[in-house]
């Protein structure tokens, strides 16, 4: 993967945002789905067995009894189906659906198709968000007292007992999805900390110069020099202690 996407963000409505393709399911949230969600565990990996204007359309039905918080499409395309932050439960694993997001991956109605590199990009970029807002850690996870990235089938019969997201490579993608989300979120703190060791090499430099200037000064020109030697040193402190 060539560059590393940017961060998203839940906004206060509940609809996530930021440098992707998102659009959100009319009417918001889709009339599967419930409210009391609390704390939560993670989020869990499905697959479709189908594509994403299918699984639009059935989560839509009121008959269908089944939804999900995103769903992603081979292009990297989101859709999310209802808001973050506001207690909306999403049907998608049974006894598993109060405590875990769920983001529903696009197949082409094979579970052995890979996701594509559009698909781990979006996904890592919605887990990363999700992560941080719910305070779960980005790591795998194959348990349903664990907390991270699942998938489906960890739940057995009290999730359904599904497949989902096998038979086939999907599950085990979680690792490359993790490894991006964590890069989504560090790639801010190089350029930072880039700028403040830079800024800190010049107080101090400053600093240094300004001691050797006042050897050659006196009266007022020391004074003054002196004055704002104090003020470079003081910066060069201020920077030391925000590395
Ligand atoms: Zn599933």
């Amino acid at each position: 993967m060539a560059t590393v996407p940017g961060r998203l963000h839940v906004r206060s409505d509940g609809r996530v945002a930021g440098p992707a393709t998102i659009e959100y399911n009319d009417p918001f949230p889709c009339v599967n789905g419930s409210w009391g969600s609390g704390d939560m565990n993670g989020v869990v990996m499905h697959t479709m067995v189908g594509n994403l204007p299918g699984t639009i359309s059935v989560f839509n039905q009121a008959s269908y009894q089944a939804s999900a918080h995103f769903g992603i499409d081979q292009q990297g395309k989101i859709h999310q189906f209802g808001p973050i932050g506001k207690g909306w439960i999403a049907w998608a694993q049974v006894a598993g659906n109060e405590a875990w997001y769920s983001i529903e991956h696009a197949d082409n109605g094979n579970t052995q198709n890979p996701l594509t590199d559009a698909q781990i990009t979006a996904s890592a970029q919605v887990v990363e968000v999700l992560s941080r807002f719910a305070g779960f850690p980005l790591q795998v996870t194959d348990s349903v007292t664990g907390r991270g990235y699942g998938i489906h089938n960890m739940g057995g019969e009290a999730w359904g007992g599904h497949t989902c997201p096998g038979p086939g490579p999907r599950s085990g993608q979680r690792a490359a999805i993790i490894e991006l989300a964590k890069q989504i979120r560090h790639q801010h703190a190089t350029p930072t900390q880039t700028w403040q060791a830079k800024a800190l090499a010049q107080a101090g430099a400053l600093a240094v110069a300004l001691t050797a200037l006042t050897a050659d000064l006196q009266g007022d020109a020391l004074v003054k020099a002196k004055a704002i030697e104090a003020d470079a040193a003081a910066l060069a402190d201020l920077l030391g202690q925000h590395q």
